[in-house]
């Protein structure tokens, strides 16, 4: 018998926190879930494999302990560019000062400064931006020997220091997107039950379906989150967002590769977009960063989740506030709090997405679509569902509906994949005798979970017959005895 636990769940929103140093104890990540974490990241620019395992144990024994669902996301480095060392660990430059980026490791200097990518001076062309901590640093391409030495004008900017990170906003950087670090990682991420990998710097639809290739061939069921965070990533934004299973809005290397004024319509176009095609979609960096320190956020940070919120998104994300900051947990409940009033005034602003009739899902999208207009029209207090792959959990929720979303499935990992999916609770089912048997079984789990009382009205979906697992295909209006 699992052990209970009080974990806030009553808001749909969901919150995923980046594990490092100061949550990754078992205490820690037990604090953690009972404010309001849905998904742990686990970051792979940082941390050995042996430091993931430990943290990947302490959550799996958490949700066995506390029968819980919380999910793990990976998410892989990809391609970040860096500079190597710097002597003294500080270079002085200045405006018009002229810098040399070789691809030979070195101690940089006014001479010669090493660049972690080996393709540099081959991608690059004259005249392009090269971008040094988080765009703290601007540099521009005046040549390049095409080989190993590209010579870069400063034009803003006046100190450098070792390993900071490069971004190249205008070149087509030739490097694949998984890096050889990556296939090491990714190795050893699919010997693990993690629900989501991540993949970085994602520029073209192909960078994902090769991700997704790789885990099918391990026989391993995560989904894939495409990072947006490059130029060409948003050029084909419709491409990617249609073969990923879902999107990071990575605002921190976003804001630095295009103009970082341009943010706030990018996240509310890529929302939209996400919403429509009943993809989740997650805002990431910086919500809460000053909580890093403090112990409360600031206005910006208060407006910017709940903005996120009323756009729709189906996640936030917490980076340092949780990894390396100084009270975590703290961090979880005040932006539990931001969510829990923000839904009090978010409603769905955007046409529900009428399904195609030219797709093979036709006739179970509509069903989908009509279970919360169905929900509304009878005042449901919910709506349940059945899932194999996530499919009918996905679109349900796409639609936003007003009542709650319970989902059953009989495959404990979807369990916790769909923790980071709007508004969606889920819970093991294994019977799947009949029809009219699940539908009494499902509401009588949730009565007795509390969830429902006699009286409540809700909206069950399903698919009849229920042996042949066909996609959802029935409606029904139960009112709780
Ligand atoms: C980002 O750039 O916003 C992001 C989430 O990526 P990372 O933290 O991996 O740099």
């Amino acid at each position: 018998m699992a052990a209970t636990l009080h974990v806030n769940d009553t808001q749909k929103t969901k919150i995923l926190a980046t594990i490092g140093p100061a949550s990754s104890s078992k205490e820690a990540l037990l604090d953690l879930v009972k404010a309001g974490v849905n998904v742990f990241r686990l970051n792979f620019s940082h941390g050995a494999h042996s430091q993931h395992q430990q943290v990947i144990d302490n959550i799996l024994e958490i949700n066995e302990k506390y029968n819980l669902h919380v999910g793990i996301l990976a998410d892989l480095q990809g391609p970040k560019l860096r500079v190597g060392k710097i002597e003294n660990n500080a270079l002085p430059i200045a405006p018009g000062d002229v810098l040399t980026f070789v691809n030979e490791e070195c101690i940089g200097n006014m001479d010669r400064i090493y660049m972690s990518y080996e393709l540099f001076a081959s991608d690059v062309k004259v005249g392009e931006k090269v971008l040094v901590d988080d765009g703290k640093i601007v540099l521009e391409v005046v040549s390049t020997n095409g080989f190993n030495e590209v010579k870069l004008k400063v034009l803003f900017g006046s100190v450098l220091s070792s390993n900071k990170g490069v971004n190249l906003p205008d070149t087509a950087v030739s490097q694949p997107s998984l890096t050889v670090k990556d296939l090491e990682d990714l190795d050893y991420v699919l010997t693990q039950p993690v629900n989501w990998i991540a993949l970085s710097f994602v520029r073209q639809a192909k960078d994902v379906k090769d991700l997704q290739k790789r885990i099918q061939a391990k026989k391993h069921v995560a989904k894939v989150v495409a990072k947006i965070e490059k130029p060409e990533a948003i050029k084909n934004i419709k491409e990617i967002i249609k073969a990923s299973d879902a999107i990071m809005i990575a605002r921190g290397d976003l804001g630095v590769e295009m103009p970082i004024e341009k943010l706030p319509a990018l996240q509310k176009m890529i929302i939209t977009r996400c919403i429509q095609k009943a993809k989740p979609v997650i805002v990431a960096t910086q919500m809460m960063e000053s909580m890093i320190t403090n112990p409360s956020p600031s206005r910006a940070e208060v407006t910017d989740v709940a903005n996120a919120v009323l756009d729709g998104t189906d996640a936030v994300m917490l980076s340092g506030e949780t990894s390396v900051g100084s009270h975590p947990a703290l961090v979880v409940e005040a932006m539990r709090k931001i969510i829990g009033e923000a839904e009090a005034h978010y409603h769905m602003h955007m046409k529900r997405p009428q399904p195609d009739p030219d797709t093979e899902t036709f006739l179970s999208d509509v069903l989908c679509l009509t279970a919360p207009r169905l929900a509304e029209d009878v005042n449901a207090k919910a709506i349940l569902g059945m899932t194999v792959n996530g499919y009918t959990a996905f679109k349900i929720s796409s639609y936003r509906p007003k009542a709650a979303i319970h989902i059953f499935s009989d495959k404990p990992h979807m369990l916790s994949t769909l923790s980071m999916v709007w508004g969606v609770k889920c819970y093991l089912y294994t019977k799947f005798t009949t029809t009219d048997e699940t539908i009494e079984d499902v509401n009588a789990m949730l009565k007795e979970a509390g969830e429902l009382q006699t009286g409540d009205i809700v909206i069950n979906t399903g698919s009849m017959p229920l042996h042949k697992r066909f996609r959802t295909n029935m409606l029904k209006i139960t009112v709780i005895e």
